[in-house]
């Protein structure tokens, strides 16, 4: 007869879980608890907090824009060190532990470098030492091709690879362990009275992760719902329950606004007198996507004298790149067309699948702004989600009056 069986649980610590001696070994303790009440355990982990920022500030000394192969090769490095020290910890501690790099787990990536993408999982390896009963230490964050190249897997993207490794294995659990106890209404770091989510559907994670909520990776979500991956997102300092991700359910409509996220850092490009006939939207979106600029809100009408004003907004770093661009195209337009830029602005979104089901909601939110004195830039809203631009300054303030409006205050 078989003894019950025991789980099988996939653990992702983030960068500040294990981002000194002291906390590594705070996490190689937390591994040894599960299994020391029966479970399997593989960790997938990230780079010590900061390392990977110090290794692009690195390359960037030595070129401003550094070829992305030599970048995935750099970046990936930070992964190969922590999982080695967790590792050691874990030896230390007495538990059979081996890591793996993302090649050794057969995490293969397709796509391009410094933004791969999970093309499947080989888990060969990991099955052999899960046979074995060993604890396995996955480096986050990076994968190979088919081609033997190694691919990082964009910003925060070791929490990808846990859920990818997590559905290969078919965990009965995944964690992402962090530094907050769980998904809260808004950012806790700006927020003060933001409250911790029990649960959230994957659909408003993705819509929050993909305005600017980092407690998750956008992809990774996204890869969590197609393959019905559920998660927990929990602290890794203590052992308060977190926030379960998941399918939504009916019960989870009566809530109409889940949480604000925030970005920062974003610009507005205008341009004015453009004729209204048709290609000209082509035409500028189409230079600025050869530039590899990325844009996000547009927003577009016409004047009374028949001519149109495009607006867009991108990250600052993408400003420049933006009027390089567009210059060229202006006299294409007419002799009239003209480009405005303002920097310093930033973006506040609300996010709820409530609002499918529920009026109102987007007036709701600007009278809360309107009456702090806030004046709303751009606008754009899709089925679970209104988003609108404010200047920088404001930010944070606009975020607690809108959080208070919806009555997320804990
Ligand atoms: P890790 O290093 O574990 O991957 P991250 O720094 O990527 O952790 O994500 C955790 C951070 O996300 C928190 O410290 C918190 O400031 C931030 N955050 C932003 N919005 C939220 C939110 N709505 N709920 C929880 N954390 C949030
Ligand atoms: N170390 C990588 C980063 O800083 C991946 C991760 O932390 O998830 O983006
Ligand atoms: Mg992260």
């Amino acid at each position: 007869m078989h003894a019950l069986r025991m789980a099988l649980i996939v653990q992702k610590y983030g960068g500040t879980s294990v981002g000194s001696i002291d906390r590594i070994k705070n996490v190689a303790s937390r591994i040894k608890n599960e299994r020391d009440k029966g479970h399997q355990v593989i960790a997938v982990i990230s780079a010590m907090g900061g390392v990977t920022d110090k290794l692009i500030a690195l390359a960037k000394e030595l070129s401003n824009d550094p070829v992305e192969r030599e970048l995935d090769v750099l970046l990936s490095s930070g992964e190969q060190q922590s999982i080695a020290l967790l590792t050691i910890a874990l030896n230390e501690m007495g538990i059979d532990a081996v890591s793996t790099t993302g090649r050794q787990a057969g995490i293969v990536t397709s796509g391009s470098h410094t933004r791969g993408r999970i093309e499947r999982i080989e888990p060969t390896l990991v099955n052999q030492y899960l046979e074995q009963d060993r604890t396995i230490v996955v480096a986050g964050f990076q994968g190979i091709t088919k081609d033997g190249m190694i691919h990082t897997l964009g910003r925060g993207g070791s929490d990808l690879s846990a859920i990818a490794v997590a559905s290969s294995v078919k965990a009965d659990l995944c964690q992402i362990l962090t530094d907050v106890d769980g998904v809260y209404t808004a950012d806790p770091r700006v927020v003060e009275n933001a409250r911790k989510l029990p649960e959230i559907s994957y659909d408003e994670l993705l819509e929050l992760a993909s305005v600017g909520t980092k407690v998750m990776q956008s992809r990774s979500v996204e890869f969590a719902k197609k393959y019905g991956v559920k998660f927990e997102v929990k602290s890794s300092l203590n052992n308060n329950p977190g926030t379960i991700v998941t399918e939504e359910h009916e019960a989870m409509e009566s809530v109409v606004i889940r949480g604000v996220s925030i970005e920062r850092s974003q610009a507005r490009v205008t341009i004015t007198a453009i004729p209204d006939t048709p290609g000209m939207s082509g035409r500028i979106l189409g230079a600025l996507a050869e530039a590899e600029v990325n844009i996000d809100m547009i927003v577009s009408n016409i004047a009374s004298d028949k001519l149109a004003r495009h607006s867009f907004t991108m990250h600052t770093n993408d400003l420049g790149r933006a009027q390089s661009a567009l210059k060229p195209v202006l006299d294409e337009l007419s002799a009239d067309a003209a480009i405005e830029t303002e920097a310093g602005i930033a973006k506040l979104s609300c996010v709820g699948i409530g609002m499918r089901s529920h009026s109102g909601v987007a007036a709701q939110m600007f009278e809360a702004l309107g009456k702090a004195g806030i004046n709303i830039g751009m606008i754009s809203t899709s089925e679970i989600k209104i988003s609108v631009t404010v200047e920088e300054e404001q930010i944070e303030k606009a975020t607690r009056v809108v959080h208070t409006a919806f009555g997320l205050d804990a």
